[in-house]
């Protein structure tokens, strides 16, 4: 991973005010965004609500399935209205787009699939002197979703968890955007077991929806596969990158934000983290899109890593998983043999 950019050190109360462009332009003309990449399953909807939680930031859930499942299927926003019906979603399409009509909605689609999609990384990576008019199309329908998101909430940087390297490098070329880039990295294992399982997803208006599963190999090769993306920006991207590994934001959720945010040029101090304390973590309403269950749940929650996976993953899967993922597991200093401490998850509402 790249050196910290020391640049954007803080001095101030807030961390945008501490960042190289807030002289030159208001938090609404220059937003700052923290774009959590990395693959599904891997904890980033937590890491996501408590950044959402820090004074002056705002956490918005996968932004990415805004226009290609959330707002064509009218699926719940965090705050539990139908995404029609949120008052700060309307208020934002409103802001950048006049509203949220399906030309819109098919022009971000559209712009997403034709310039940010994975086969485009290396060509993102490499730059160029002149964006497609696609990528600038997605670069400019994305700045003004991010300014009116920033002027509407009232916050100068706005966590997106849409996840995808390529939209992240891809974001990161837009000269109005500062994006920074935070790569939420679990246990292979953990991630595969997870994918496997029968999960009610309540973000459904109409019927009964479960999330998506997958098979552990496909998990382990899709998980290696943006893992090793996310490598290549953090070392050619040009973006500030960091990576924060579930496992120490569980263990120690401000210790492991305050260093991942250091790390990307927006350090927070423990003050900035008040919704956390002893470990445990005030979940307010947010407005954060897509995502995982835990999105819609709010109180006091007590998180801690979940290792559910050492007893219950069939042992062909663990083997396949750790296999197929043993170089980055050293990597990032994940045991072949799996955890050294057994943990689950509390929650108290
Ligand atoms: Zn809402």
């Amino acid at each position: 991973m790249r050196a910290p950019d020391r640049t954007g050190a803080s001095t101030g109360s807030t961390t945008y005010a501490a960042t190289p462009h807030a002289s030159a332009a208001t938090p609404t003309d220059r937003p700052t965004v923290v774009y959590l990449g990395g693959f599904g399953r891997s904890g980033s909807t937590l890491v996501e609500r408590v950044l959402g939680a820090v004074p002056g930031w705002v956490n918005v859930g996968e932004l990415v399935d805004l226009a290609r499942s959330v707002a064509p299927a009218d699926e719940r926003c965090g705050c539990g209205e139908p995404f029609s019906r949120c008052p700060v979603w309307r208020t934002v399409g409103e802001e950048a787009f006049g509203g949220w009509t399906e030309q819109v909605l098919e022009r971000l689609v559209a712009a997403h699939r034709a310039a940010a999609r994975q086969r485009h990384l290396p060509r993102l990576l490499r730059g160029g002197a002149r964006p497609s008019p696609a990528l600038a199309e997605l670069r400019e329908l994305h700045t003004r979703l991010y300014r009116a998101i920033a002027a509407v909430t009232g916050a100068s940087v706005v966590v997106d968890a849409s996840k995808g390297p390529a939209l992240g490098q891809a974001l990161a070329g837009a000269s109005d955007l500062d994006v920074r880039l935070l790569n939420v990295v679990r246990d292979p294992r953990a991630v595969a077991w997870s994918w496997s399982r029968r999960v009610e997803r309540p973000h459904a208006t109409a019927g009964t929806a479960e999330m998506w599963r997958i098979p552990a190999s496909r998990s382990a090769a899709q998980w290696a596969a943006l893992q090793l993306e996310m490598g290549a920006i953090a070392a050619w991207g040009g973006v500030p990158a960091a990576r924060l590994r579930y496992e120490d934001f569980a263990a120690d959720p401000v210790a492991a934000l305050v260093a991942a945010t250091a790390a990307i040029g927006l350090p927070l101090r423990p003050a900035d983290l008040r919704a956390v304390a002893a470990g445990r973590v005030r979940l307010g309403p947010s407005h954060g899109l897509s995502g995982n269950p835990g999105r819609f749940r709010s109180g006091l929650v007590t998180v801690r890593r979940d290792d559910r996976w050492v007893d219950e993953m069939p042992v062909r899967d663990r083997a396949l998983v750790t296999a197929l993922t043993a170089p980055l597991l050293l990597t990032y200093g994940y045991p072949a043999t799996g955890p050294t401490g057994r943990h689950d998850i509390e929650r108290h509402s």
